[in-house]
């Protein structure tokens, strides 16, 4: 059995997140170690591990993740932020549950490290 991850206990109510936005299919919150003065994950209900094991009929579960994101990102009057999608542990994925990084208010460098 896998373990229940943080994302997993926030979706089930059992830990408590600054929730931005929460419909059936998805869940958005502030992250709780911001890197940025705006740093959210919109994240799905579906325990998905990472990008890499998402099926064909996860599609529209993916775009709808994107445009949740992008409607707060303009709630917020933001022009601009960077998504980010880390998958697997090399790419610096800790939480093991699929969730997209919303990152806006700062000059943000790139490329990442
Ligand atoms: P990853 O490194 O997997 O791409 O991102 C995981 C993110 O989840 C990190 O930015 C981390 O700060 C955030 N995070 C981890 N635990 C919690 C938590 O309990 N609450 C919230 N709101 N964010 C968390």
């Amino acid at each position: 059995m896998t373990e229940t991850t943080i994302f997993q206990k926030i979706i089930d109510g059992q830990i408590p997140c600054e929730k931005l936005h929460e419909d059936d299919l998805c869940i958005a919150f502030n992250d709780i170690s911001a890197q940025a003065p705006i740093h959210y994950l919109v994240i799905p209900k579906k325990p998905i591990v990472s990008l890499c094991e998402c099926v064909e009929k996860d599609a529209a579960l993916l775009g709808h993740l994107l445009f949740v994101g992008s409607q707060i990102a303009k709630s917020k009057n933001l022009t601009n932020w960077r998504t980010v999608i880390n998958t697997g542990e090399e790419s610096g994925q800790t939480v093991f549950h699929l969730h997209i990084h919303f990152l806006s208010g700062r000059k943000l460098q790139w490329p990442p490290g």
